[in-house]
């Protein structure tokens, strides 16, 4: 049995503005609206556009983005009104069909896109945006406002109580799938009160012991999701029967459906089944 580590989201990536003049090797993430193009390999992995896709790419009414290099391969997010031939989806149908990096990539993709698309006008005084010169900002000249990619802080929480864990699923999850908990950061809340504050609401529970454990980009649409392993300290389990259909406790070696590798939810439970020396599924 291998202990689990916590993955990287960026291997080997250095996030970049301006693009060199000649660019050999390159993946392009390619999205219509926020969905990504659908491409795969004969083993059902998604591939991004390359250096080869260029002259097609050229030839799309688009606004494409540099994010930066891994090596000599340099990553663009391409917004593009429509795309031909190719089929786009949202980001969830690479679940399964891609790796972290390739995951995380998209994400940022994703992310600086929507950013670019609605931040062409400033939010203070409706005067016209422009980017600015050396940072990932749109600046609006008429009152100096910059508008930075938007990230909405989150946690994420697995809550344990000996060998048990507490798992929940919401309405929308696929059938007999749970996963840990999470919820949005308020303004003037410290990531500890937001866990606190949504763990009693969600499930009427009372936690304690709070580790901070590692953090994810999580782009639906713009989460940055702080993951947390939370001690159960008091309180049964009732329902917010608006968001939750179902909350309980499941024994280490007895979990239901859980979300795949991909996710930060998936890293709690597999670090938590790593230091209670249970089986972790590779
Ligand atoms: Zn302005």
């Amino acid at each position: 049995m291998s202990a689990f580590v916590w993955p990287e989201a960026n291997p080997g990536f250095v996030s970049e503005i301006s693009p060199p003049e000649d660019v050999e090797s390159a993946w392009h993430f390619v999205f219509v609206g926020n969905e990504i193009a659908q491409r795969f390999d004969q083993n059902g992995q998604w591939l991004p556009f390359t250096e080869a896709d260029a002259a097609m790419i050229a030839g799309l009414d688009h606004v494409s983005h540099y994010m930066g290099r891994i090596g000599d391969r340099h990553c663009f997010a391409v917004d593009a009104k429509a795309l031909q031939d190719v089929p786009v989806s949202g980001l969830r149908s690479l679940f399964g069909h891609t790796d972290n990096l390739m995951f995380g990539l998209a994400s940022r993709a994703v992310q600086v896109v929507e950013w670019y698309r609605t931040h062409q006008f400033c939010g203070r005084c409706g005067g016209r945006n422009r980017e600015h010169d050396r940072d990932r900002a749109m600046v609006c000249d008429d009152c100096g406002i910059h508008a930075y990619p938007r990230l909405s802080p989150s946690m994420i929480v697995l809550i344990h109580r000996d060998n048990q864990v507490l798992l929940a699923r919401n309405h929308r999850f696929p059938e007999g799938m749970y996963s840990t908990l999470a919820g949005f950061v308020e303004p003037g809340e410290s990531v500890e009160e937001t866990i606190r504050r949504e763990v009693k609401e969600e499930v009427g529970v009372n936690v304690h012991n709070l580790e901070y454990q590692g953090s994810q980009s999580w782009p639906f649409p713009n989460s940055l999701m702080l993951g947390y392993l939370a001690e159960y300290e008091s309180g049964d389990i009732v329902l917010q029967e608006d968001e939750i259909a179902d909350a309980a406790w499941f024994d280490g070696d007895n979990l239901p459906s859980i979300p795949g590798k991909v996710a930060i939810s998936r890293w709690l439970i597999d670090l938590w089944l790593s230091r209670r020396g249970l089986p972790v599924e590779p």
